[in-house]
C-alpha cells in the first residue's frame, strides 16, 4: 500500500512538473518570438524619453498595447501610471509585475541611431532628457511579458497585475509620485497582490546573467537637514560667540562613529554622508548658524531606525555641549524604505530563475547602497527584485558608463531573458501556489 501511494505521488509530481515545463517552454518560445517587437518598442521609448510624472506618450503606448491583448486596463494611476489586469482561466493567486517608465534630465551622448534629442523642463530649468537608467527597456520587456502571458491566458492559474509605474527616479519638486503614490492609490489592492516581481537592467552586469540578493538588496534612503544655531560674533573675538562652524565640524566628526561604532557591520552595511554645508559669508564674522544636508542609507528597517536615532542624539548632544542647538530633520524631503527581497520567496523562486537563465548564470551579489522605490510595493506584499544583465559580453564593468550618465549603454540582446524571467516567475509562482 505504502509503495502504491509512493508511486501515485511520483506520478502526480512528475505530471505536475511536466505540465509546468510545457508551459515554461511555451513562455520561452513566445518570448523568442516577441524579441524583435520588444527591441523596437525600447528604441521608440529611448528616442522619446519622458521625465517623472510626464510619461504621457509612454503610458498611451502601453495602455493601447495591453488593450489590444484583451487585458483590462486602468490609466492615470498615480498621475501617468498604467495598470493591466489579466485574469487567467483558472483560480489562483494574484501576481504583480512592475516596470518603471521615467527618464532622467541627462543629455545623451554617442551615435545611437535612436539617440534622444528630447528637451523638457525639470524643476524650472530646461534640460535634455534621456533614458539613462534603462527604464525604457523595463517598459518594453513588461509589454513583451504581457503579450506572452496573455497568449496563454486559459492556462494561467490566477491573475496577473501589470504595473507600469511613473516617476521611479522621484517626482519633480513639490509633486507626489512614484510607487509610494501608486500604493496610496491602492494598486496593491483590488485584487490584493500576493507576490510582486520586478527587475532592473544593469549596465555593469553581462548579458545573460541575473543577479540577486536575499533580504535587504537595496538600501533605504533618508535625507537629513541639520541646522546648528549658535551666537554670532566678530571673528577676532570668538569667546563672545557660540561658534556654529566649530560645532558643525564636531558634529560631522562625531557622526563618523554612527556606522563604525553602532552598526553591526557583519550583518549589513550602512552609510551616513554629509553632502553639503553652508554657513557664514566672510573671514572675520562668526555666523549665527550653519546648515548641513546629508543622506542616510541602511539595509534593514531596524538599522534605518538605529542610524536615525544615533544621528539625532549625536547632533543634538554635540551641539548642546558647545552651548549651541542642533535642529535635526530626518527625513527632510525624501524617504524610500529598504528594497527587501522576502527570503522565503527568494528561495522559493530561485529554481524558476535558474531554469530560465541557467544555474550558473544566476548569481548571488552583495547588497547595494543605492535605492529603489519598488520597496513601497514590497511593504504591502512579499516581493523579489533582481538585476538583469545589459552589458555587452566581454566588456569590463569598471570601464562601462554607469547608470544616470550621458554615455549609459544597454545591450538589447539581454531583453529576451528579462521577458522569460518575469513571465516564468509569474507562471511558476502560480503553479507552486495551486496544487
Ligand atoms: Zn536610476
Ligand atoms: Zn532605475
Amino acid at each position: 500500500m505504502k509503495r502504491l501511494w509512493a508511486l501515485l505521488l511520483m506520478i502526480c509530481s512528475v505530471s505536475a512538473f511536466a505540465q509546468t515545463s510545457a508551459l515554461n517552454s511555451q513562455v520561452n518560445k513566445s518570448a523568442d518570438k516577441v524579441e524583435e517587437k520588444v527591441i523596437a518598442w525600447r528604441r521608440d521609448f529611448h528616442q522619446h524619453p519622458e521625465l517623472g510624472n510626464q510619461e504621457f506618450r509612454t503610458a498611451g503606448i502601453v495602455a493601447k498595447h495591453l488593450q489590444s491583448l484583451g487585458i483590462e486596463v486602468k490609466t492615470g494611476v498615480a498621475k501617468t501610471g498604467v495598470v493591466g489586469i489579466l485574469k487567467g482561466g483558472k483560480a489562483g493567486p494574484v501576481v504583480a509585475l512592475r516596470a518603471d517608465m521615467d527618464g532622467l534630465p541627462v543629455v545623451e551622448r554617442g551615435d545611437l541611431p535612436f539617440i534622444s534629442k528630447v528637451k523638457s523642463t525639470f524643476n524650472g530649468n530646461e534640460v535634455g532628457v534621456m533614458h539613462a537608467c534603462g527604464h525604457d527597456s523595463h517598459v518594453a520587456i513588461l509589454m513583451g511579458v504581457a503579450e506572452v502571458l496573455s497568449s496563454m491566458k486559459k492556462d494561467l492559474k490566477g491573475t496577473i497585475k501589470f504595473i507600469f509605474q511613473p516617476a521611479e527616479e522621484g517626482p519633480p519638486f513639490g509633486e507626489e509620485g512614484g510607487a509610494d503614490l501608486m500604493v496610496k492609490e491602492g494598486v496593491m489592492q483590488n485584487p490584493k497582490v500576493d507576490a510582486i516581481f520586478g527587475l532592473h537592467i544593469d549596465a555593469q552586469t553581462e548579458v545573460g546573467k541575473i543577479t540577486y540578493h536575499p533580504g535587504g538588496t537595496m538600501a533605504s534612503v533618508n535625507d537629513m537637514q541639520i541646522i546648528v544655531k549658535g551666537r554670532s560674533a566678530h571673528g577676532a573675538a570668538p569667546w563672545a560667540s557660540v561658534d556654529p562652524i566649530v560645532t558643525a565640524a564636531q558634529i560631522i566628526n562625531n557622526l563618523q562613529t554612527v556606522v563604525s561604532r553602532n552598526l553591526n557591520v557583519t550583518e549589513n552595511a550602512g552609510v551616513v554622508t554629509i553632502g553639503s554645508i553652508h554657513g557664514g559669508n566672510r573671514s572675520n564674522i562668526i555666523p549665527e548658524q550653519v546648515e548641513m544636508m546629508g543622506t542616510i542609507r541602511a539595509l534593514s528597517s531596524e538599522d534605518e531606525k538605529l542610524l536615525i536615532e544615533r544621528i539625532k542624539t549625536i547632533a543634538t548632544k554635540t551641539a548642546e555641549s558647545s552651548g549651541a542647538v542642533a535642529e535635526v530633520k530626518i527625513p527632510f524631503s525624501v524617504r524610500y524604505p529598504v528594497t527587501y527581497n522576502d527570503p522565503a520567496l527568494t528561495e522559493k523562486m530561485l529554481p524558476s530563475l535558474k531554469n530560465t537563465a541557467g544555474a550558473d548564470k544566476v548569481v548571488l551579489v552583495p547588497a547595494e547602497t543605492g535605492a529603489e522605490d519598488f520597496s513601497y510595493f514590497q511593504e504591502k506584499s512579499p516581493g523579489l527584485y533582481v538585476f538583469l544583465g545589459g552589458m555587452p559580453k566581454g566588456k569590463d564593468p569598471k570601464k562601462t558608463a554607469s547608470h544616470h550618465t550621458p554615455d549609459f549603454f544597454i545591450d538589447e540582446s539581454g531583453f529576451t531573458l528579462g521577458v522569460k524571467a518575469l513571465a516564468n516567475l509569474a507562471l511558476d509562482y502560480m503553479e507552486m501556489s495551486v496544487k
